[in-house]
C-alpha cells in the first residue's frame, strides 16, 4: 500500500422511510464525520437514484476522496452500481465500501429505533475500517482451456467424464490401474437385479 492521504466520503442513504423510518440517519451522518480519514458526509434520500450518484460522483471531485463508503442496502443490489459510480467520477471501483444498515439495522431491529441506530454506527465504523485498508484492483482477463482432467476413473470418474463430454467439452481422464472402473470393476454382480457391474 502506498502512503496517500485517505479521504474517505461518507453517503448515509435514507432509503425513504425504509432506513430514516428506524434508523436516525442525521446521528449517523454526524458520527460518521468523526471517523478517521472521513473527510466528506452526504446524506441522501436514495442513494442508488441518478440525483444520489451524483451527489457522490460531486464530492468525490469537490473533496478530492479516494475513498467512498455507501451506507444503505445489500451489496448484493447495488455493489455494482456504487462500483460504476466512483469508477465514472475517476475513481478505482474497488475503492467503495458498502455498509449495509437497510438490512441488517433498520427491517430487522425496527422494533428498538436507539439500537438498530447504534447498530448502524458499529457497521459504519467498520466499513470506514475497510475503506481506509483498500486497494486499487485491476480487471484482467485470462482464456479458458475448455477441457478437463477427471482424475480417477471409477464409477464416479467414468460418470463425471461422461457428462462432461456431453456437455462437449474435452475430457481427459486418468486412472492410476491398467483398468477403468475401479471397485465396482472387481465385482460379479450387483444387487438386486444381479447384473454384470460393468
Ligand atoms: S441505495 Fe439501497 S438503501 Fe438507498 S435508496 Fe437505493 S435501494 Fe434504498
Amino acid at each position: 500500500m502506498n502512503n496517500e492521504e485517505l479521504r474517505v466520503g461518507v453517503f448515509v442513504c435514507d432509503c425513504g422511510h425504509n432506513i430514516a423510518g428506524t434508523i436516525d440517519t442525521a446521528d449517523v451522518a454526524a458520527f460518521s464525520e468523526g471517523l478517521p480519514d472521513v473527510v466528506a458526509v452526504v446524506r441522501n434520500r436514495y442513494t442508488c437514484a441518478d440525483p444520489g450518484q451524483n451527489e457522490i460522483k460531486k464530492a468525490i471531485a469537490e473533496h478530492q476522496l479516494n475513498r467512498v463508503v455507501v451506507v444503505a442496502c445489500t451489496p448484493k443490489i447495488h455493489e455494482p452500481t456504487f462500483r460504476n459510480c466512483v469508477a465514472e467520477a475517476g475513481l478505482n471501483p474497488y475503492l467503495m465500501e458498502m455498509a449495509n444498515v437497510r438490512e441488517h439495522c433498520s427491517w430487522v431491529h425496527f422494533q428498538d429505533k436507539e439500537a438498530a441506530t447504534a447498530k448502524a454506527k458499529d457497521l459504519v465504523r467498520s466499513a470506514v475500517e475497510r475503506a481506509r485498508k483498500l486497494e486499487a484492483q485491476e480487471e484482467k482477463s485470462f482464456p479458458v482451456t475448455d477441457a478437463a482432467l477427471v482424475i480417477g476413473g471409477g464409477v464416479a470418474g467414468i460418470q463425471a467424464a461422461l457428462e462432461l463430454a456431453d456437455g462437449g467439452h474435452q475430457v481427459y481422464l486418468v486412472e492410476k490401474q491398467p483398468t477403468i472402473g475401479g471397485n465396482m470393476a472387481a465385482l460379479d454382480k450387483t444387487y438386486p437385479t444381479m447384473d454384470c457391474s460393468i
